[in-house]
């Protein structure tokens, strides 16, 4: 048996979220075309033939630390490479340019052995645009593998799979077998939330925006839920809820179908807007939401 920590690293938007689903089968992380979606440390964790694979998620690394919000981000980023048995980087084929020397860097520290996942490979004219690729990456850094993959198609994932598992430490399961993830419903229901509310309303709303569960209350065959979404702003209040309410009843009907679907139990979800300024600027607010160390 073999059991082990699996950090998928790189730049935002490159498929890291989408990897992980795909390998998990199931949505565990959001996605979304915006990066920055995904701000939390999420354990996912894969039961195969012999092996247990515990996937850490983080947020893309980023290089300014303007705001809390940046600064506990990076934080996560960077803790959830120590004490990794695997760490997976993954590069978008499309927009690559250069190897992050930051990066790097933060791999030589880690020490754990590192596979390069070069993503998006499905939209590449031809195979052949990837062996430059390689070729620059090996110069660069002592890889343990390289490996061509489609996150969205699933292509190339069972070689990835196999070589992860090769690399984890024997032992036995970190995890009861039958657990998908360390997170509580709660959490995975303000994500999905925020996950509608991104999609819907991803040019008019900055990052500045939370969802906080108040009350999560099963009553025998009904679940019941009420959200709370936080804005910085008056005007942000104004968007979210849309014309006649519209956003907001679109946004609440899309989540309640999929925390239905997650749940497997009938939802009322009710969800209003608050106000709450600069609360993306300040560690306090940050630490009582939940996003603190
Ligand atoms: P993250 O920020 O690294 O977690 O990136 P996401 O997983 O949220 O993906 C960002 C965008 O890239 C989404 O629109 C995905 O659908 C898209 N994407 C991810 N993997 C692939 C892939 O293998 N091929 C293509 N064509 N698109 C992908
Ligand atoms: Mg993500």
């Amino acid at each position: 048996m073999k059991a082990g920590f699996v950090a998928i690293i790189g730049q935002p938007n490159v498929g890291k979220s989408t990897l992980l689903n795909r390998i998990l089968g199931q949505k565990l992380s959001i996605t979304s075309r915006r990066p920055q979606t995904t701000r939390h440390q999420i354990l996912g964790i894969k039961n195969v033939d012999q092996a247990q694979i515990v996937f850490v998620d983080t947020p893309g690394m980023h290089g300014k630390e303007k705001r809390a919000l940046n600064r506990y981000l990076n934080r996560t980023a960077n803790t959830s490479l120590v004490g990794v048995d695997v760490i997976i980087w993954v590069v978008d084929s499309l927009t690559w340019h250069e190897f992050d020397a930051v990066i790097i860097e933060k791999l030589k520290q880690a020490k754990s052995p590192v596979i390069l996942a070069i993503n998006k490979t499905d939209q590449l004219k031809s195979k052949a645009l990837v062996l430059p690729f390689l070729d620059a990456a090996k110069n660069r850094f002592e890889f343990n593998e390289l490996i061509p993959i489609s996150a969205l198609k699933g292509n190339n994932l069972d070689v990835l799979e196999r070589k992860i598992t090769e690399l984890l430490p024997n032992g036995s399961s970190i995890f009861p077998e039958d657990m998908i993830t360390d997170r509580p419903e709660k959490f995975r229901v303000s994500e999905m939330i925020r996950e509608k509310l991104v999609r819907r309303l991803c040019h008019e709303l900055p990052h500045a925006l939370t969802v906080i569960i108040e009350r999560f209350e099963k009553k025998r065959s009904l679940i019941h839920i009420v959200a709370v979404i936080l804005v910085e702003r008056e005007g942000q209040k104004v968007i979210v809820i849309g014309r006649n309410g519209e956003n907001l009843k679109a946004v609440g009907q899309q989540a309640r179908e999929d925390i239905e679907g997650m749940l497997e139990a009938k939802v009322f979800l009710d969800l209003w807007v608050k106000v709450k300024r600069g609360w993306s600027d300040n560690e306090r607010s940050l630490n009582s939401l939940g996003y603190g160390g």
